[in-house]
């Protein structure tokens, strides 16, 4: 250091002396070789990571692996980078969840790209917020293209469409109930406004009909929104588990004689356990004749939205009000990654506050693009950039079809196991998921079939070696395959119905000679 100059001007041009100030472990120009080598360090861990990981799940349970935190002492950091994270292979990735491997068919959960987990990097990094332009700049600009995109994807014709990517399914089927219920007081009830009055004293009978198998996020968005989760109506369905639109307007006419308010319809595009398509095209129109806002939660199926061979099954979805697409379960995104659409973009008026601090009104007189305007939230990731890279590096159609292939392999799937007659499947797949049982000749006692299959599913996850889901249909248990991997064959799919006979079987055996031994099998979680 030259004398006569003070310490601080020499500060920004040298690393501190002190190796733990904090100073050297900022993200700037100045750490540019630590973040470099910490990052390095973590790509290096992961890329061995992934080529050691031979099963989706390693089948700790949860007490055994909650033991593995015994002992450290959060106020007390280790000594290294490189320390903790090999301590964070031991707790965490050892034992993660794996959705990249082709024997995962639990959930919703599809593989990711790698321009996205790139992406991923450069978000966190620069670490842009998608609330106000001056927090955001070129942020804001891509994640408008992509909700345009996206609203022509839908057809969304008259160039009036809007939106915001959300962070899930969850917050985005929040702002269409939101939206629906708004807009319904503002045109029906004299104007009135609930985002300034709140509830209208009607408010107890508004209701919202959707399929009996939509999404449960519906309850809880009628919760949130002070409607209660009773206002959500359940719609039969037809043979194909999609709404039957003669029990729309059944359950409509319904309401109205009970003295309750239909204000919304919401139309799943691909059911969560089933895939199953609501026939928005046949629904549209009484909605359009009642009155009704219709929402399409396309959360799953908006992966056909880039599909060549299968997106007439969602054709109609234009003429939804709103929409709900989940990037993060049929776009090869990473979690978070999703979006909000309307039809017309008036209706986010709703949404709409002014902050002197944020985005005084005279931005918006200056047409500044504040996202926060269209948001629930305030400071926001910009998860739009793993899709906007993902887009520019591999383009919608090889992600159509990559949803494509695992359509088709549902349906193969189908075919298959509908020529094992100790497999009872119970239905022709519409998208990417299958519901079927294990269901041994001579076996046919209903509870025992329901405790035979859920305890094959926790043997499943216990062995780690492939995860399928289970869920429940008429009051009973069933298997669910949720397909979304493009790199999973049948010979995949035959090796886990062969896990399920061979658990099933054991089970069974242990049952009828040896209790002990069944607590045993059946101790997983
Ligand atoms: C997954 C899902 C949701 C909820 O989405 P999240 O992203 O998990 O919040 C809503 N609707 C349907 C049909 C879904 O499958």
């Amino acid at each position: 250091m030259s004398r006569g100059k003070p310490a601080h001007v020499f500060a920004e041009h040298r690393r501190l002396a002190d190796a733990d100030d904090i100073r050297n472990h900022l993200f700037n120009g100045k750490n540019a070789d630590t973040f470099a080598e910490t990052s390095l360090k973590t790509v290096r861990l992961l890329s061995e990571r992934m080529t050691l990981v031979e099963r989706p799940f390693s089948g700790i349970l949860p007490a055994e692996l909650a033991a593995t935190f015994d002992g450290l002492a959060l106020d007390q950091p280790l000594d290294s980078f490189d320390a903790a994270l090999a301590e964070l292979d031991g707790l965490y990735l050892r034992d993660a969840v794996y959705f990249h491997h082709p024997r995962y068919m639990a959930h919703l959960n599809c593989p990711i790209a790698c321009p996205a987990v790139a992406a991923e990097l450069i978000a966190a990094a620069v670490n842009s917020s998608v609330d106000t332009w001056d927090q955001s700049a070129g942020a804001t600009l891509i994640e408008q293209r992509l909700i345009e995109w996206t609203g022509r994807r839908i057809g969304f014709v008259g160039g009036q469409a809007d939106g915001v990517f959300t962070s899930g399914g969850t917050q985005s089927n929040l702002m269409a109930l939101l939206l629906a219920r708004d807009n319904y007081c503002l045109k029906y009830l004299n104007g009135h406004s609930v985002q300034r009055l709140g509830l209208p004293v009607q408010a107890g009978r508004f209701r919202i009909l959707a399929s009996r198998l939509a999404h449960f996020s519906l309850q809880k968005a009628a919760s949130v929104l002070g409607l209660g989760a009773d206002a959500i109506v359940p719609v039969d369905c037809d043979a194909n588990y999609g709404m039957s639109p003669a029990a729309l307007q059944a359950a409509i006419d319904d309401c109205r004689h009970l003295g309750h308010i239909p204000i919304a319809v919401v139309a799943t595009l691909g059911t969560t356990d089933f895939g199953s398509i609501d026939p928005i095209a046949d629904l549209a129109p009484i909605c359009r004749l009642e009155g009704l806002w219709l929402h399409a939660d396309a959360a799953y199926g908006c992966g056909l939205l880039v599909s060549r061979k299968y997106r007439e099954l969602i054709a109609g979805i234009e003429q939804a009000d709103s929409t709900t697409v989940d990037f993060h379960k049929s776009f090869m995104q990473p979690v978070s990654c999703s979006a909000f659409l309307v039809k017309n973009r008036a209706h986010l008026a709703c949404l709409t506050y002014h902050a002197d601090y944020l985005n005084p009104l005279s931005q918006a007189r200056e047409n500044t693009p504040n996202l926060v305007c269209k948001s629930l939230q305030t400071t926001r990731r910009f998860d739009a950039l793993k899709l906007w890279m993902t887009l520019r590096v591999l383009g919608p159609d090889k992600l159509g079809e990559a949803f494509d292939v695992v359509i088709d392999l549902a349906r193969d799937t189908h075919l298959l196991l509908e020529r094992d007659n100790d497999i009872e499947v119970l239905h022709r797949p519409m998208l990417s998921t299958l519901l079927f049982r294990y269901r041994p000749v001579g076996v046919a006692e209903p509870k025992l079939l329901d405790d035979l299959n859920s305890a094959i599913r926790k043997m499943m996850m216990r062995e780690g070696q492939a995860l399928i889901a289970a869920t429940r249909e008429g009051g009973r248990c069933y298997l669910k395959l949720t397909l979304l991997n493009p790199d999973t064959t049948l010979m995949d799919i035959q090796a886990v119905v062969d896990l399920v006979r061979r658990y099933g079987q054991g089970w069974l055996q242990a049952r009828s000679c040896e209790p002990e031994a069944l607590i045993r099998l059946t101790e997983a979680n």
